[in-house]
């Protein structure tokens, strides 16, 4: 794909679904792979949102983009939950020496590690996380408490979600990109978080899972719907919204339908679909 030179940021999609990969006919207009994200400054600098199965592609790019040469790469982990985190197991630069990966999450570098570690040990995987190739290193963030990428200005933020997650807002030259994945709403103190972070931001990729009607039957999952993603651009009067993490049992039919009923409350919408690429 052909790109505006320089972007002050580009923004694409690995991996759009949430819950669970589905690979299946009928979705794949859409996308299967799970949460993923490649957020990339004009410099070249990448910041990876999550590492669901959307990571797998994201990591062979990286590495042929390389060519060959030792890289870094910044990955803010929005939460613990498998569908972003599966994908980990299978991201190519863990695998090569002279990379190092830097994982940025709310939580200390000992818990943080014990989770990398988890995930990848025996029985569950091979290849223990601490015998990977490339260096590592983490990196604990706090609510509201940006930290600097590169040119990028990151801030998290917390949103409302079982066992906790954050989102992540994401600046550089003005340009603005947030990130709220798993998150309800309905709790007060969360939702104006939420508005306050998103406020003018160019482009809002907003948990969607559900429709107001499944909604009703899975208060307390985490999730929040269309309907509220569009009131949440509106009222923090954003440039774009995206829709993202899609429920597993919508097909692209589905989402084109909810796609389309977000599009009559706020105009700018879409879906975030797999290979999508924004420029800021
Ligand atoms: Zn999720
Ligand atoms: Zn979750």
């Amino acid at each position: 794909m052909s790109r505006p030179d320089p972007a002050r940021l580009t923004v694409r999609f690995w991996g759009v679904r949430g819950s669970i990969p589905t690979p299946e006919d009928g979705f794949l207009g859409v996308g299967g792979n799970t949460s993923c994200v490649e957020v990339r400054a004009a410099d070249g600098t990448t910041l990876v949102l999550d590492a669901g199965t959307g990571a797998r592609g994201l990591g062979y790019a990286l590495a042929a983009a390389a060519g060959g040469e030792p890289f870094d790469v910044h990955l803010a982990l929005s939460h613990f939950h498998w569908d972003h985190l599966q994908g980990l197991p299978f991201f190519a630069p863990l695998y090569t020496p002279g990379h190092t990966v830097r994982f940025y999450a709310a939580t200390d570098d000992e818990h943080l590690t014990g989770l990398l570690c988890g995930q990848m040990s025996e029985p569950y995987f091979p290849v223990p996380f601490h015998e990977l190739a490339a260096a590592t290193e983490t990196i604990r963030v706090r609510d509201g408490d940006p930290f600097e990428v590169g040119p990028m200005t990151v801030r998290p933020f917390p949103v409302n979600h079982p066992q906790g997650a954050h989102g992540y807002r994401i600046e550089v030259d003005g340009a603005v990109v947030v990130y709220a994945t798993d998150y309800e709403h309905g709790s007060p103190a969360h939702d104006e978080g939420l508005r306050e972070v998103s406020r003018g931001a160019d482009l809002l990729i907003s948990d969607a899972q559900y429709t107001p009607d499944e909604y009703e039957l899975r208060r307390g999952w985490g999730h929040t719907t269309w309907e509220h993603a569009t009131d949440l651009a509106l009222e923090a009067g954003v440039g774009r919204l995206l829709l993202f993490h899609h429920d597993p049992s919508h097909d692209d039919a589905t989402l084109e339908r909810i796609r389309d009923r977000a599009r009559s409350r706020f105009e700018a919408t879409d879906l975030a679909t797999e290979g999508l690429e924004i420029f800021l």
